[in-house]
């Protein structure tokens, strides 16, 4: 499972976080970052990716 965030898309709403917090975390730059991506043992990321706001999440 490789997944990114695009930092230019990302507006640091924090959702893809609070979604799941193994592999994504918010860090001072008011974006999301991936902490994790093997971490994922429910939706593969895609869940996620297609709750973000800005499709900011490419898995
Ligand atoms: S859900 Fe999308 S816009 Fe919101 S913090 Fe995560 S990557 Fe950024």
């Amino acid at each position: 499972m490789t997944v990114s965030v695009i930092a230019d898309k990302c507006i640091g709403c924090g959702l893809c976080a609070s979604m799941c917090d193994k592999v994504f975390e918010m860090r001072d730059d008011g974006k999301a970052h991936i902490i994790d991506d093997e971490s994922c043992d429910k939706c593969d990321c895609k869940d996620v990716a297609s709750s973000c706001p800005t499709q900011a999440i490419v898995v």
